[in-house]
């Protein structure tokens, strides 16, 4: 499923593709996804593409001074990609192209094999609530952090994959940020230290952004906007790596099912 680092990645890629187009036809082919697209999009010209959580957001310009301010949102979900085709090209694999949106210079496919991606147009006052604080934002410090973990009886692992706490960190991400943080799973989020605090911000924001500087990761088929393979996975020091020494100590990583989900990490220096 695709997290931070890799919509970071589509989101950048997009932005000088469509920023300062007009949206000039968008197709569903997908009926979950409406009947027809939503009226008040065609025309309308892309003011910029950015991220929020695991969103992709597109600022669209009002049409007249009166309209109100909209917002293309796009979720990838578990199996979601935005391909973009330039002029008139055919896509390569029409199979499970679920919308289409048409630009002068090209055509943006949204892509789902599993369907569970949404694609709607929104009201652009939505997007502060859709989550919680982002984790690369200057805001994001590490007495933030520990005001949002005060109390929270949770385990770190899941707290961590709460978007309403902290946004865009999935599986992957929330076990190669616990063992950079030397911080147990199943620890309460509420008991850390502060020092073990000050560890976990840190990891996060070091992990999600050397995630990002390397274009996502390779796992879960993820392709970024131009249908490339991120490189990230050759850096998981953790995840899928059950079995293997641990880049740290040398001890086996160990996978566990911890609240349905993978959870891969060392027992020797995570506490
Ligand atoms: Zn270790």
């Amino acid at each position: 499923m695709p997290e931070l680092p890799e919509v970071e990645t589509v989101t950048r890629q997009l932005a000088p593709l469509v920023s300062g187009r007009a949206v000039r036809a968008v197709r569903f082919l997908d009926p979950k996804l409406g009947a027809r697209p939503p009226r008040g999009i065609i025309g309308r010209v892309v003011r910029a593409v950015r991220r929020r959580g695991k969103y992709v957001v597109f600022d669209l310009e009002p049409a007249a001074p009166r309209d109100a301010r909209r917002v293309l949102l796009v979720h990838l979900r578990m199996s979601g990609r935005l391909l973009w085709r330039d002029g008139a090209r055919a896509p390569n694999d029409p199979r499970h192209i679920r919308a289409t949106v048409r630009f002068d210079t090209g055509s943006l496919d949204f892509i789902d094999p599993r369907r569970f991606g949404t694609f709607r147009l929104a009201a652009a006052e939505e997007v502060a609530a859709l989550c919680g604080v982002e984790p690369l934002d200057p805001g994001f410090t590490a007495d933030a952090l520990g005001a949002l973990l005060a109390g929270a009886r949770q385990a770190v692992k899941p707290w961590l994959l709460r978007q309403d706490k902290v946004a865009g960190i999935g599986n992957i991400y929330a076990c190669e940020i616990l063992h950079a943080a030397r911080i147990a799973p199943t620890r309460a989020a509420g008991s850390l230290t502060r020092a073990e605090v000050r560890a976990l911000h840190a990891a996060t924001r070091a992990t999600l952004a050397a995630a990002i500087d390397c274009c996502g990761t390779t796992f879960s088929d993820f392709q970024d906007a131009r249908g490339t393979a991120g490189a990230y996975g050759a850096c998981l020091r953790v995840y899928g790596r059950d079995g293997a020494p641990c880049p740290s100590c040398g001890r086996p990583v160990v996978r566990g099912s911890f609240h349905g989900r993978g959870t891969y990490y060392c027992p020797g220096c995570q506490r």
